[in-house]
């Protein structure tokens, strides 16, 4: 991978099924995070990296970069739960402050924390989806934002979840958010809620399920940059982004789907 490609790797909090690498994002993420930085990666924050490549701001980023992006904003992302039999969970936060801790000559890791801003959406899909009674709280958002660690990014009002809204009403696909109202709802009214509460408005935003509309890949995004003040867009097709990348639709990897353990990961990064 050439110094001017930077893969962006994605994990969900909420993926713990067992405790191996291959049913566990924490777990992942913790020998990840040590794979790279044997291998020379060093971890740069996702704003940072979009900055560089498509505003040619701080064009110094190290040679082999990455970025981590967690999505869905579930607690996972921030605090250590217990999670039944399964027993004690590190958040995705403390696995980035372990990491630093052993090191503190090297970079801070830094991940974007992709949050849904509604609050009904949040505590409907928290009640009906998640194990052991944990949350989707917002509280911590505004710790992550002042961290050095992690930074809030905008997943959506309400990730048009089948929980939330039925499929006449174009539930369960993100696709049918083709219009100017629902962008605006979509992207807009999420960014003014999360920035409420994190105080800096959310630059980047990730599509739910890595489904783009035409009329928001190609139109909403690139055409009315100042109404919705997001600098680049992410979807979940695989590959690394570059400065010839579609800044309203850029790749990640999300693990669990396109890397399973650590040589499926040295793969994707060859
Ligand atoms: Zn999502």
């Amino acid at each position: 991978m050439s110094a001017a490609a930077i893969p962006v790797l994605t994990y969900h909090g909420y993926n713990v099924a067992g405790n191996d690498y291959a049913d566990n994002d924490h777990v992942a993420l913790a020998r990840d995070l040590a794979w790279l930085g044997a291998h020379g990666w060093t971890v740069v924050p996702l704003g940072r990296a979009v900055r560089s490549l498509f505003d040619g701001a701080d064009a110094a980023l190290p040679e082999k970069a990455i970025c981590l992006t967690f999505d869905d904003g579930t607690d996972l992302d921030w605090i250590d739960v217990e999670f039944g039999e399964l027993g004690h969970q590190r958040g995705l936060y403390g696995i980035l402050e372990d990491f630093q801790r052993r090191d503190p000559q090297r970079a801070a890791p830094h991940a974007t924390a992709f949050v849904i801003a509604c609050p009904h959406a949040r505590a409907r899909m928290a009640t009906a989806a998640l194990q052991h009674g944990h949350g989707m709280a917002e509280q911590w958002w505004a710790l992550a934002e002042r961290s050095e660690l992690m930074s809030i990014g905008n997943h959506s009002w309400d990730h048009r979840h089948p929980l939330v809204v039925s499929a006449e009403a174009g539930g369960g696909n993100f696709f049918s958010v083709d219009d100017l109202a629902q962008a605006k709802r979509q992207v807009v009214e999420s960014g003014h809620y999360i920035a409420a509460r994190t105080g800096a408005w959310p630059e980047l935003f990730a599509y739910p399920w890595g489904q783009a509309s035409d009329f928001l890949r190609f139109e909403f995004f690139p055409t009315r940059v100042s109404e919705h003040g997001v600098r680049a867009a992410f979807g979940t097709e695989p590959g690394p982004m570059h400065a010839g990348s579609d800044r309203w639709y850029l790749p990640r990897y999300v693990c669990g789907e396109h890397w399973r353990d650590p040589a499926g990961l040295a793969a994707v990064l060859k």
